[in-house]
């Protein structure tokens, strides 16, 4: 079936409600193995049913947030998926505490009650309606973002339209689209703090009823973070202000000699070419045709994957009006396929997306007949490793898209992950400091981005553009917003990435067949286990960084 003849339906609440209850009873009921494994099996698909109609709800919306059918759907979602999460913990509670657990156990393994702790960590009944606003909360940013309208050279654009220009080789396009892009959110200003203030009240609200002194912890769990804690990632962080910080610096100044720029801006900082940075080739169709390509060259099962993407119309990559900004992928379990959600706008950015969540899109696949539906993605820190390392493991066929301008876009490609690294470290400080100080005014969250921005991207100018100098600019990361601490888990998956792409220049074929293993592991182990079964240095370990910056630096600034 094509994701276009896929209308999916769900049960309202009360009779999902009876189909759960139906089912812990068969299971109570049971007489044998045999039948308590066909019980969970009933509840397993009833589940995959809900995150079908799910992603297949946040797709549509994603697609034309202006469209009220596609917005009605989106309002249910978040009116009934808190139910929907009461009722799964129900049923987790009571296989949990059942004393038929360990003969559970043998079939699925012991992570998943480790997965289904977290979940009951995060969750009672009395937050339920805390959640329905929240998501109601997070959509209200979702269309604030994807309702932007910025008229520059004489045309409408939305938000992927105008970062386009925050590369132009012209310094005063990018200074004008910056400008335009910040008086826009200046505009919205009350709006975005408002939103966000609510968010962080309801968050620490919930967190509250349910026994934490703030929401970090409950954070965490709802992250499904295991095996590391906050004093981990805390010197992981100090680790990339040692490691990372003194490199970034040392690219800003060889930025700045190639640009012929005395003083580098904010708005120079997405420029590396002083001609404009590589392009890709031709359209979305064209680098789509060569993406078949690349996964033929690169491993057989990628290549008849992506086909099988390409051939249900599985893949939606250029930007339109009122689509939502941004890429990522979902996955439909009862479509028993992933989607891939993109702003193709013209830059070599468009690449890097593309095969990022080509990797999440390969891994889920990769795990779709996983026994049980909390195995087919890992939690986010390990799903990262799968999207970024595949940025890396793609580089030899980038000359498919760039020609003969492909190395310039890979030390691109690599500087650009270098500086990520102390702003994704700063962006997760940031929201530690946030959770911990709840009554903060919107006022004094911009003063504490500020005083970070010292520590963690010292030299950041942006002259007169008000709201960004002013500490607003994490108003553009809709992860803040939407999830809480993910921003971290690029940070953390970048640095086995990195030792991928270490690995894949002298042994390509025995890194994809690390990668493809780890791909099939999917949400079958904890981020550590991941780390441990690529064969790569956990990020957590003391000098992890120590090998892969300095195989950054030897790339980036050959003597
Ligand atoms: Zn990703």
């Amino acid at each position: 079936m094509s994701f276009g003849e896929f209308e999916p339906t769900i049960m309202d609440n009360e009779a999902y409600g009876a189909a759960v209850d139906g089912v812990l009873a068969d299971f109570e009921a049971a007489t044998n193995a045999q039948e308590r494994r066909a019980a969970v099996q009933r509840w397993d698909e009833m589940v995959r049913q809900t995150v079908s109609w799910e992603s297949w709800v946040y797709i549509r919306f994603s697609q034309d947030t202006t469209d009220p059918v596609a917005k009605a759907n989106k309002d249910k979602l978040d009116r009934v998926g808190p139910g929907w999460v009461a009722l799964e913990n129900k049923v987790k509670q009571a296989l949990s505490q059942s004393e038929h657990r360990h003969e559970v156990e043998q079939w699925l393994g012991g992570h998943v009650f480790d997965i289904w702790a977290g979940d009951l960590a995060a969750f009672e009944p009395a937050i339920q309606e805390d959640m329905a606003q929240e998501s109601k909360l997070v959509s209200e940013y979702m269309q604030l973002m994807g309702g932007m309208k910025i008229q520059f050279k004489g045309k409408d654009l939305n938000y992927a339209g105008l970062m386009k220009f925050r590369e132009d080789p012209d310094r005063d396009v990018r200074y004008e689209s910056n400008k335009l892009l910040w008086g826009w959110v200046a505009q919205h200003q009350a709006q975005f703090d408002r939103i966000f203030d609510d968010l962080v009240k309801l968050r620490h609200g919930m967190a509250r009823k349910l026994g934490y002194d703030n929401y970090i912890p409950m954070g965490y769990h709802r992250m499904k973070r295991a095996g590391y804690d906050q004093h981990d990632v805390a010197r992981f962080r100090d680790e990339i202000v040692a490691k990372a910080v003194p490199l970034v610096g040392k690219l800003r100044q060889v930025q700045s000699q190639r640009l012929g720029i005395e003083k580098l801006m904010a708005w120079d900082t997405s420029l590396y070419s002083p001609g404009g940075n590589p392009a890709p080739k031709g359209d979305a169709a064209w680098m789509s045709a060569q993406a078949q390509t690349m996964f033929e060259g690169l491993n057989g099962q990628m290549a008849s994957f992506y086909k099988m993407m390409n051939d249900r119309g599985l893949l939606d990559l250029e930007t339109r009006d009122g689509k939502s900004p941004g890429g990522f992928c979902t996955f439909m379990p009862d479509l028993a396929a992933p989607f891939i959600f993109a702003n193709f706008n013209g830059t070599s950015n468009d690449v890097r997306v593309f095969t990022h969540e080509a990797g999440h899109a390969f891994q889920s696949w990769s795990c779709r007949d996983a026994s049980i539906m909390d195995y087919v993605w890992p939690s986010y820190d390990g799903a990262e490793i799968h999207s970024m390392s595949l940025e890396f493991l793609t580089w030899p066929f980038m000359d498919l898209f760039f020609g003969d301008r492909a190395d310039e876009f890979r030390w691109n490609h690599l500087a650009g992950g270098l500086t990520f690294m102390p702003y994704g470290a700063m962006g997760d400080h940031f929201q530690h400091e946030i959770y911990a100080n709840p009554d903060a005014s919107p006022a004094e969250r911009h003063e504490m981005w500020k005083a970070l921005e010292e520590k963690y991207i010292p030299g950041t100018n942006w002259g007169d553009i008000e709201v960004p100098a002013a500490g607003r600019r994490w108003l553009m990361i809709p992860h803040l917003f939407h999830t809480p601490f993910y921003f971290l888990d690029y940070v953390l998956a970048y640095t086995c990435a990195l030792q991928f792409w270490v690995l894949s220049q002298s042994d390509l074929e025995g890194a994809m067949e690390r990668y493809v293993e780890i791909c099939r592991l999917g949400g079958k182990a904890p981020f550590p286990k991941i780390v441990q079964t690529a064969g790569m240095r956990s990020p957590f370990e003391a000098g992890c960084l120590d090998e892969i910056a300095a195989a950054t630096e030897r790339f980036l600034f050959p003597s």
